[in-house]
């Protein structure tokens, strides 16, 4: 039996994914990329039994992706802490008390440095972060420098400064930015327990500035901020019925950090950590509901077991940060993951010029 047989036949007595079916298209039943998602469907995903939904997601995973292809990104802090935002997960913002010492932009040498190792390393895409509330005028040129120096390398640029004005987003599309960042973080209606500073609608706005200049986005958020299932189910559904899903989907696990609002609210209570099999359930809707865009396993993977990662693989993901540091936080390290790509026979995924993936999406 193929997989698509396998699908659009569930198996008798199968009462979770009965009433799946009975509430809407089964999402595997074909290849289409939809933006009418509900919160119902997408709260039932997540309540389907657990090989059920990996095994649903797995195959839109194979209709959409090469599986067994992971793309490699590699992160670098171009500007460290001091950061107007309360983003209460963040260590660096000038609010939280992590002791992280708040230093000027890098300058372009050390940042093309950085990027020339991270290709060598096999990276096929270089993240540029500040810690920002949005870039100031003056800063744009350096900005632009690295971009262009990095694209030269025959690397996909990514930057996250912020949020941004259309001239900016236009600025960075003309210097060739493949994709900028900027997670809406979580549901609408937990956001504000969250930031304080800027409202979930700035952070739709940025999306829409940096879409309409014709920069790939990428959005996504952190669970495990205390938010409910259905604050999962109103973050994957914001993601999933924008006019265009974000080509890149960075799904973070919290990293308490000593020091932050969150950090110090959840560090010392270890039931608080997102449950691994919760945080697999979420990869696999994302997956699920926003079929062609990459998912991304970001923050929290460095505590995740291979185990995990493997079943997040499974479920979808496709892409990850390498390195040992993400920002200023720890990550797995090139070494345990060339030992797990080896372990579970996964490929790096090359490197694609942003015009190529406008031409394939047209
Ligand atoms: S997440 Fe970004 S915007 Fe928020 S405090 Fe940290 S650096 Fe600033």
């Amino acid at each position: 039996m193929s997989l698509d047989e396998n699908i659009s036949s569930p198996p008798e007595g199968g009462a979770q994914t009965i009433a799946h079916h009975s509430s809407g298209p089964c999402p595997t039943a074909g290849n289409q990329v939809r933006n009418d998602w509900t919160r119902e469907e997408i709260a039932a995903l997540f309540e389907l039994p657990f090989d059920e939904l990996v095994f649903q997601a797995a195959t839109v995973h194979r209709q959409h992706h090469t599986p067994g292809q992971v793309q490699l990104s590699t992160l670098l802090s171009i500007k460290t802490g001091g950061c107007p935002e309360d983003c209460g997960y963040c260590n660096q913002s000038a609010g939280a008390k992590s002791g992280l010492k708040a230093e000027k932009l890098l300058d372009v040498r050390t940042v093309l440095q950085t990027a020339a190792q991270a290709k060598d390393r096999g990276s096929s895409r270089f993240c540029m972060g500040a810690a920002w509330r949005n870039p100031k005028d003056r800063d744009m040129p350096a900005i632009i420098e690295m971009v262009q120096g990095v694209r030269q390398m025959g690397m996909e640029t990514c930057m996250t400064l912020g949020m941004l004005t259309k001239e900016q987003s236009q600025m960075l599309a003309d210097a060739g930015l493949d994709y900028y960042n900027h997670n809406i973080d979580t549901s609408p209606e937990h956001y504000e327990k969250v930031i304080t500073t800027r409202t979930f609608d700035d952070r739709l706005e940025t999306l829409e500035n940096v879409r309409n200049s014709g920069i790939n986005v990428c959005s996504g958020g952190i669970v495990g901020m205390g938010e409910t299932r259905a604050d999962r189910v109103g973050f994957v559904h914001a993601l999933a019925t924008l006019p265009r899903h974000p080509e890149s989907v960075p799904v973070n696990a919290l990293v308490p950090v000593k020091g932050t609002v969150l950090g110090d609210m959840l560090a010392d209570t270890p039931l608080a950590k997102i449950d691994d099999i919760e945080f697999v359930r979420t990869i696999a809707v994302a997956r699920i509901t926003m079929p062609a865009s990459m998912v991304r396993l970001s923050a929290g993977r460095e505590s995740m077991s291979e185990s995990t990662q493997a079943l997040c693989f499974l479920a979808g993901a496709n892409s990850i940060f390498t390195g040992d540091k993400l920002l200023t936080t720890g990550n797995a390290g090139d070494d345990a993951d060339e030992a797990m790509f080896k372990k579970l026979g996964l490929v790096p995924m090359e490197a694609e010029p942003r015009e190529n993936q406008l031409e394939a999406a047209e």
